[in-house]
């Protein structure tokens, strides 16, 4: 109940620097990116800024760095450990948002950190000292930075957020997204794709009336995407999408250092002399774009390049994103003819030459006017501000108030429908079976923000009766939410395998008043970090239960194919397993969970290997 009142107190503050009374709490807008991120918000003279927090420059590096008692310490200043204490030091988080091992485990070379590689079906961990981060902590971390940046500028309380991402983004990294969101102790409002709050910043869209045809190339620190997007009455729709997730400015860089590398025949170049090149290597990319030559030396090496050997060494780089925007329109089966705006993103797009490229190749003048750094979150910012209500010249379409979802194991809301989405509207999500031989799944449907679903609103509940028997994991169920106009839902669950399917029709705004789901809301965002300990804890239960389940199996499977020892210190580790799940320690579960697949992956892999070969055998080539 207190936290309700300050809520509605918090409604109306003063402007510290102007005086002026605020009605409502400013919407910040956040671009969360992979090598910098942004926050920028609207101001009462309904311009988009970027926040400059006491000149510490608009761009926060995504970096952070771990102090030896696990403090984070977040940007320019954490980017200094990047060479010293790289163990220690996390970048390009976003990579991992919301990804399993396996997704990204051709690309371990990559990261300087601890990435935990025992469950390659699970999400990410990251292992810091003796604690587990996970993507979405770590990118808390930076949220929480921006959020205080904005504060202290704003010189009020923050509490709500637009957050970015790319137009590629599944649910998974959504989700992941916006509970970091929560975890820095902001309501997230909206996802906005990165491509779309791009347009909005150009003010492409916003009138209700125009239909367009938009591509946004977005060329990055370490990314290269390219979204093309049709605008038909307010609604952005991505046609198809296309990059490289591994492309970016700091390849741009890399090339430079190999040019000069060779160009004075260096050998055995040690880290320090390297990042040195590395340093100058981008000041030259960057100083290239209005000088026709860069020339320096550090120590006695001369490092000179001149602007024609720059295009040259880029040209392969900069076709290979033309190939992906040629990718892109095929897929959205579009001609170049039919393009009507093209907008550059990204710190790597303030390049002549690339945005001369990328004229030629569009056949267009492409939109360059507002910094590509920043035109994310300038216009994350602006629908932010559409959100608030600010924007009486366009028109919001109907949303939902609540979120909707179902419950999955330990009591955990999935959600599927999020609040504020547009109604009407349709989404899903696969599912399976946590047990052996489970004929029957229990579908029960909440509607609320709070990550347990003992917090939420029962809406319904039903059987999916009729799964053929199948080892855990393999059914495959399809949860389908339908919400019409009228805001009724409509919950359809197949098992694809055998085709078995049920349906359901619910009304979630039945005997809600609007104090009742402004209430919810309230709690939502004050229980906001609670919740997402205690889910944290629950998933880290998941995981240990999964593991332990898999582990007996496995051991009862193989008994002939062991050692006693082998079964010994496994049925060791189980029971230790099992012991700490009934605590409330996270991270020592991790810690267990990690213990017990570090030992038994090397007889894991035996075993395997011993019925490979045994299936082989026997097997005639014809
Ligand atoms: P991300 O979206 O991946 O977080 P940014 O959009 O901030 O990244 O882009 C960062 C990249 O832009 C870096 O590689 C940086 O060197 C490059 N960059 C910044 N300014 C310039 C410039 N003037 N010319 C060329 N590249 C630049
Ligand atoms: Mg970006």
């Amino acid at each position: 109940m207190q936290s309700y009142k300050e809520e509605k107190m918090a409604k109306i503050g003063i402007n510290l620097t102007t005086g002026a009374l605020q009605k409502e709490d400013i919407i910040i807008g956040i671009d969360l990116g992979t090598t910098n991120s942004l926050v920028a918000y609207v101001g009462e003279d309904k311009q988009a800024v970027v926040i400059n927090d006491a000149g510490k420059g608009s761009l926060v590096p995504s970096v952070i760095h771990f102090s030896d008692n696990n403090v984070p310490e977040v940007g320019e200043e954490a980017k200094f450990y990047l060479i010293n204490d790289s163990i220690n030091t996390i970048f390009s988080v976003k990579r991992l948002l919301g990804r399993s091992y396996k997704d990204i485990e051709s690309h371990q070379q990559y990261f300087s950190y601890k990435i935990i590689d025992d469950d390659s079906d699970s999400l990410v961990k990251i292992k810091i000292g003796n604690q587990f981060y996970s993507p979405i902590e770590l990118s808390a971390i930076i949220l929480q930075e921006l959020k205080k940046r904005a504060e202290h500028s704003l010189k009020t309380p923050v509490k709500r957020a637009v957050i970015t991402v790319p137009a590629y983004f599944n649910d998974a990294q959504r989700q992941a997204t916006k509970d970091a969101g929560k975890l820095a102790g902001l309501e997230v409002l909206r996802i906005v794709n990165e491509p779309t709050a791009a347009s909005l910043a150009y003010g492409i869209g916003l009138d209700q009336n125009e239909t367009k045809t938009v591509v946004v190339y977005d060329f990055g620190g370490g990314t290269f995407d390219v979204s093309i997007m049709q605008i038909q009455n307010g609604i952005f729709e991505v046609l198809s999408t296309n990059g490289n997730t591994y492309l970016g400015g700091d390849d741009i860089d890399r090339l430079i250092i190999d040019y000069w590398i060779n160009h004075n025949q260096l050998k055995n170049v040690d880290t320090t002399t390297f990042q040195k090149l590395r340093l100058k290597a981008e000041q030259a990319k960057k100083s290239l774009g209005c000088q026709n030559l860069y020339n320096e030396k550090i120590d006695d090496i001369y490092l000179a390049i001149n602007r024609s050997t720059f295009e040259n060494l880029i040209t392969p780089l900069v076709e290979e994103t033309l190939t992906c925007c040629k990718h892109a329109l095929a897929d959205a089966k579009i001609s170049i003819e039919c393009i009507d705006e093209v907008i550059m993103v990204g710190g790597s797009t303030k390049s002549p030459y690339i945005k001369k490229c990328v004229g030629d190749f569009f056949k267009k003048i492409v939109h360059d006017q507002i910094n590509p750094d920043e035109v994310v979150a300038l216009g994350a910012a602006i629908q932010a501000d559409i959100l608030a209500g600010n924007r009486t010249d366009v028109l919001l379409l109907d949303v939902t108030a609540l979120s909707l979802g179902i419950e999955t194991s330990g009591g955990l809301m999935d959600t599927i429908i999020p609040r504020n989405s547009k109604i009407p509207t349709k989404a899903g999500r696969q599912y399976t079976t946590a047990i052996d031989g489970q004929v029957n799944m229990k579908i029960s449907v909440y509607q609320g923000e709070r990550d347990l679903v003992s917090e939420n609103r029962k809406l319904a509940e039903f059987d999916l009766k009729g799964i053929p028997a199948m080892p855990a994991g393999i059914p495959k169920i399809d949860i389908n939410f339908l919400l019409n106009a009228d805001g009724i839902l409509n919950v359809h669950a197949t098992e694809l395998r055998s085709g078995v399917s049920q349906t359901i029709e619910v009304k979630p705004s039945f005997g809600l008043s609007d104090e009742q789901i402004e209430k919810m809301l309230l709690d939502s965002v004050s229980s906001a970090k609670d919740d997402i300990a205690k889910r944290m804890l629950i998933e880290a239960r998941n995981e240990g239960e999964q593991l332990s389940y898999t582990a007996k199996r496995f051991i009862k499977r193989n008994v002939t194919l062991l050692t006693e020892k082998e079964i010994d210190k496994t049925n060791e580790l189980i029971r230790d397993l099992e012991q700490i799940i009934t605590q409330n320690d996270k991270d020592k579960i991790l810690t267990a969970v990690d213990l017990l697949n570090e030992y038994t992956k090397p007889f894991a892999e035996r075993v395997m290997d011993y019925a490979i070969s045994t299936a082989m055998k026997g097997k005639k080539i014809d």
